[in-house]
């Protein structure tokens, strides 16, 4: 299974001006490869391999004008090589348009890495070629095939996307079903009792959420003071303060992305057979106005997206149920229905005797429809 993945990368300046080095360098060869090859056609000559291309770039090379192109690594060249002769030769097969030259303002910033040269350390930590170890935002997985790994700059963070090939070997996997009900006070209830906290209630967050509530009201204020007649006057002071508004939002929705994927990594890694969930209308909960912005900042769907792909990932079965089943309102014990089950109710009691939390009970319902299904 090919697994496409893309982390930040945490650079020191110095990293960086090595990493313009290299786009600007891919770009650089991107271009001449087009260029020699057009002039080449031009001349009723045959395509030139990128072989051939990549034997002449090592003889300009040696002269001085050239020598730049030993500041970042031969194989940044070499792809870049590869690309434009690819770009080409999709042209003349009729699959793309005719190929553009990049420029330094339009086109996607970015370089390639060599497969064998990128090294992945446990703790999070990277090896750029020729500009060094960098920080990831993420881990990014050990022991594992990578192919195709590439640079990339979005006008604000630096990126490296790879894609990685997991052989996941069959591993046994035990017997358990689990059923995940997910909420808004806790984000996820197991059936075996595990619980994933929600993390909005971090001070992380609540102090992110609240210098970006501050930001909106001050930029609120600002729109209003320079209001002229019915049009809006965009300040040097508003564009900065919406520029950093843009980067919290940015760094919640990280937040929040990584915590779910702490999330699911623990869930599938206690190797259950089946993972069962609620498949929650989500956009009619969103209706419920005072549900809703909880609602969203919780991702849900995200939630079961990654559930699902990493259940396939090991070989787990993913079973979505019915979003009109009663998971919250039956018994988990006696299926007695409980139609008088509030919001706020927390805690389930049913006249067989059960006290049971309700998050608890839900996932409790969805692990028996589980087991039903089997
Ligand atoms: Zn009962």
């Amino acid at each position: 299974m090919i697994l496409g993945k893309k982390v930040r990368l945490k650079a020191t300046k110095e990293q960086e001006k090595k990493m313009w080095k290299s786009v600007g360098t891919a770009r650089w060869v991107y271009n001449w490869t087009l260029a020699r090859q057009q002039e080449n056609y031009k001349q009723g000559n045959k395509f030139i391999s990128d072989n051939d291309l990549r034997k002449e770039i090592t003889v300009m090379k040696q002269l001085d004008e050239f020598k730049w192109l030993y500041d970042v690594s031969n194989n940044v060249a070499k792809q870049a090589v590869k690309d434009a002769c690819e770009a080409y030769v999709n042209f003349f097969q009729g699959k793309a348009e005719y190929p553009r030259f990049k420029s330094r303002k339009h086109s996607k910033r970015s370089f390639y890495n060599d497969t064998e040269k990128l090294k992945v350390k446990p703790n999070k930590r990277v090896l750029i070629e020729k500009v060094g170890w960098m920080e990831t935002s993420e881990q990014i997985p050990v022991g594992v095939k990578y192919c195709d790994p590439r640079v990339s700059f979005d006008g604000k963070y630096w990126y490296l996307s790879v894609c990685i090939d997991q052989a996941f070997e069959k591993e046994e996997l035990t017997d358990e079903v689990i059923g995940i009900d997910l909420g808004i006070t806790t984000l996820a209830v197991c059936s075996n009792g595990n619980k994933v906290k929600s993390i909005n209630k971090t001070k992380v967050v609540r102090r992110i959420e609240k210098r970006l509530r501050r930001l909106q009201r001050s930029a609120s204020r600002k729109y209003e003071m320079n209001k002229e007649g019915d049009r809006y006057a965009k300040t040097s002071n508003l564009i900065k303060i919406e520029k950093q508004i843009q980067h919290l939002h940015r760094r919640l929705t990280s937040i929040r992305t990584n915590h779910i994927h702490q999330a699911t990594n623990a869930i599938a890694k206690t190797k259950p057979c089946k993972v069962v969930m609620e498949d929650l209308n989500v956009k009619g909960m969103m209706r419920n106005r005072h549900l809703s912005k909880a609602i969203q900042q919780q991702k849900f769907k995200e939630f079961s997206r990654q559930m699902a792909y990493k259940c396939e990932m090991y070989g787990i079965e993913f079973m979505e149920v019915d979003r009109f089943f009663p998971s919250s309102k039956k018994c988990s014990s006696c299926d007695e229905m409980k139609k008088d089950l509030k919001l706020k109710d927390r805690i389930y009691s049913c006249e067989c005797g059960l006290r049971i939390d309700r998050d608890l009970n839900a996932a409790l319902n969805l692990r028996k429809a589980g087991q039903l299904a089997a």
